[in-house]
């Protein structure tokens, strides 16, 4: 039977701590009864420095409940990514599987079962996708979908409209913590993992209390960090606009040198904007050219890794014939 960590980071969530818990008990539970987990599955909340009664909760959530609820505190705030990925890394020499999950109760706890279901049919990951945006602002709604299909633009590959709620196998994990990267978009990374991988489908609701914890700067910062760590593609786009600038200049030169000769010109006036244009344009491809270095240094120095072997099939017998 498989043990499961469900891992919840939680910032300043006092409000909600105690729902959560209960909830996720409740989803415990029915799982373990269902003969689905095994009865040692646990609760790992993630304490990223809250500034208010969050720890105190969940020192008295696992006095209460000690097999059932665990929990880390992280010395100081580090953000959502950081307090998640601290959660899946400490959980994943404890269990067998992981899911993560926000504290808010906004993810459909009730898919977590199908979540189980897809990992016993053999997908490492299984990603919690939004069926619909019903409950988000208008703004949030048409944000989230210009960033996902940015993202598609720049050649990174998530899924759309999933967020952080994931399943994760203990091996999954095992490589996901094999990426030291400090610019943490894990949507992103998620995929470059490989396996196989499934999705469920939910509706996403109402933040059971509280209030958000990603004010929009928060939300820009996430995004813009989550195409300036998986793309290079913005360099490209400027060696491109320099290419395209030198060959107008020489469009343009071409008519400088007709009006030149046909002599219907101001004095100075070929030369001057002849050497703009060219220069501009060739400034733009130097500068292109240099960021396609600094993206090659950038892409190293992140020392990712650079495959996953996930079965080998080797016979050793013909080795100890050699041997003997
Ligand atoms: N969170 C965190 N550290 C932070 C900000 C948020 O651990 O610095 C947690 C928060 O407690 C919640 C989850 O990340 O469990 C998602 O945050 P929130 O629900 O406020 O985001 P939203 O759903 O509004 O995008
Ligand atoms: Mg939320």
């Amino acid at each position: 039977m498989d043990k499961l960590a469900i891992v919840v980071p939680c910032y300043n969530e006092e409000e909600v701590l105690k729902l959560a818990s209960e909830a996720l008990r409740g989803v415990l539970a029915d799982l373990t009864e269902k003969g689905k987990i095994a009865g040692d599955s646990f609760i790992l909340f993630v304490n990223d420095g809250s500034k208010d009664r969050t720890w105190e909760l969940i020192e008295e959530e696992h006095t209460a409940y000690p097999a059932q609820v665990s929990g880390v505190k992280l010395a100081g705030n580090v953000g959502h990514q950081f307090a998640l990925t601290a959660g899946l890394v400490t959980a994943k020499d404890m269990c067998d599987v992981t899911i993560s999950i926000d504290a808010d109760l906004q993810d459909d706890v009730a898919v977590i079962e199908e979540m189980i279901d897809r990992f016993h049919e053999g997908n490492d990951i299984v990603y919690g996708v939004r069926r619909e945006r019903k409950t988000d602002t208008f703004f949030k709604r048409t944000t989230a979908q210009a960033f996902y299909k940015l993202m598609g633009l720049m050649g990174v590959k998530t899924v759309y409209n999933h967020a952080d709620f994931r399943l994760m196998s203990r091996r999954a994990v095992e490589e996901f913590s094999k990426y030291k990267e400090t610019n943490l978009f894990l949507r992103g990374m998620m995929p470059l993992i490989g396996y196989q991988t499934a999705n469920v489908y939910y509706d996403r609701k109402e933040r059971a209390a509280g209030e958000s914890k990603y004010p929009l700067k928060k939300m820009l910062a996430l995004a813009f960090n989550g195409i300036s760590s998986f793309s290079v593609k913005p360099i490209s786009l400027i060696l491109g606009l320099g290419l395209l600038i030198i060959f107008f200049s020489i469009l343009a030169l071409i008519y400088a040198l007709f009006s030149y000769f046909t002599g219907h010109v101001v004095p100075g006036w070929t030369s001057l904007i002849l050497s703009i244009w060219f220069l501009g344009g060739l400034q733009l491809l130097a500068i292109g050219l240099v960021g396609q270095y600094i993206g090659k240094i950038y892409i190293e120095v992140k020392q990712r890794p650079r495959y996953n072997i996930e079965k080998v099939l080797y016979d050793a017998a013909d080795t100890d014939v050699e041997r003997s």
